[in-house]
């Protein structure tokens, strides 16, 4: 339902440009209809919810100032005189830095080299000679991270907000996309100004695939005035840092092929950086992790059950540990409210919980998916990739 709703505020937003008063309310109010119908389900999540909600307010509130102009044209001036009477500033910093560092992250131990020589090295007084004979005076970066989903990549860039002392802006770019014309834009301005006004700080932008529209689609004129609303951002805030301060802009994606290129040009996302399953031992660290924390039985070791969860994202195996903790919990409520047993009797996970949970789990991340990654850190398209698998395997 979300699509039709994203596209439903893509009409609302022509209409909004077309100045068709008729098709903004009649939008308008089809848009609050099945936001208000999404909002009442049941099984619609907490954070659906809440987008939905945002955008209903901000199509309650331009529609009143619709209904305000129609009623007072002389006094309320037109409804799109440019001034958004429904647009509220949002704070896009925490106040908080994050509680975490680098012995946060688990495996990714290229990420973390990356990390280290290109930011947090050239921030340690020992590095600075070696860096102003290098590479100048810089400090700061602008990062790609691209890979499977669920490998860490918010949870890294968090990590190194932590490990830099520094504020950071978690912006969900699909949610900033999906709002009305010239919000998106403003809140673009928004971020980047507020930044501005910091000595360290990250931007953060999740999903920045989001931004990069099929150019035949409805909504491409909106994102492409989006996407040069970022890039001009992009490259002012760079510029026009001062000596001493620290300014990261890191973005992350599922889909780096979607990217349009003009983001991965010069002086813009020119580091990129594959943040990979997690190899061996990082799956093995994650299960000893979770099984520490459990009672299980002597046979339940990490070797075993990291050796069933190959190919798994950090994030798969956080939620199979706890469906695998679950089992033996849930027995143990069930002994509690017993009437023969009525009291707890010591359960703990044993193999069969593992291996019962894990037949039925769906790993989010598909050989074919870890293909498409392959062949784009080569360079390569995805086509030409199978072929090179094909001729490698005839050889053998
Ligand atoms: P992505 O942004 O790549 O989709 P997330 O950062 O949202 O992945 O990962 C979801 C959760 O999985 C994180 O909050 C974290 O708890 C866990 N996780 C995933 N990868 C790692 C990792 N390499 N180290 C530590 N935790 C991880």
């Amino acid at each position: 339902m979300m699509g039709v709703f994203n596209s439903k505020i893509s009409s609302f937003n022509e209409a909004v440009r077309a100045q068709d008063t008729e098709a903004i309310s009649e939008i308008g109010a089809e848009l609050l209809r099945i936001g208000l119908d999404e909002c009442a389900k049941p099984n619609v999540g907490a954070g659906l919810k809440e987008t939905y909600r945002k955008q209903c307010l901000t199509v309650v509130s331009y529609l009143a100032k619709l209904a305000r102009t129609v009623a007072a044209p002389a006094s309320a001036g037109a409804a799109t005189d440019g001034a958004d009477p429904y647009y509220a500033p949002q704070q896009w910093f925490s106040d908080e830095v994050p509680n975490l560092g680098f012995k946060d992250i688990i495996g990714a131990q290229e990420v973390k080299n990356a990390f280290m020589v290109d930011i947090v090295a050239p921030l340690r007084s020992e590095f600075r000679e070696i860096y102003r004979k290098f590479r100048g005076e810089q400090l700061g970066a602008q990062i790609l991270l691209y890979g499977p989903p669920g490998t860490g990549k918010t949870h890294i860039v968090k990590c190194l907000a932590g490990a830099l002392n520094c504020k950071i802006a978690v912006v969900q770019t699909s949610e900033v996309l999906a709002s009305i014309v010239g919000v998106a834009e403003k809140n673009i301005r928004d971020i980047f100004a507020q930044a501005a006004e910091l000595s360290r700080c990250i931007i953060f932008f999740d999903e920045i695939d989001s931004i990069c529209a099929d150019r035949d689609s409805e909504d491409s004129r909106h994102t492409k005035s989006i996407l040069t609303t970022l890039l001009t951002c992009m490259d002012g805030f760079m510029k026009t840092k001062r000596e001493g301060q620290l300014r990261i802009i890191v973005a992350a994606t599922n889909l780096p092929w979607k990217l349009d290129p003009a983001l991965k040009r010069g002086g813009r996302f020119e580091t990129q950086i594959y943040v990979p399953l997690p190899d061996e031992e990082a799956v093995k660290k994650f299960v000893s992790l979770h099984l520490e924390k459990v009672p299980h039985d002597q046979n339940v070791t990490a070797d075993v059950v990291a050796a069933k969860l190959k190919g798994y994202s950090g994030a798969d195996i956080k939620a199979v540990m706890k469906q695998i903790a679950n089992r033996p919990l849930r027995r143990e409520v069930e002994n509690v409210l017993s009437k023969e047993i009525g009291r707890p009797l010591g359960e703990r996970i044993t193999m069969n919980d593992c291996n019962e949970v894990i037949e039925k789990y769906i790993n989010g991340v598909t050989p074919e998916m870890l293909l498409h990654f392959e062949a784009y850190t080569r360079g390569i398209s995805y086509e030409a990739l199978l072929e090179l698998i094909k001729k490698r395997k005839l050889n053998q």
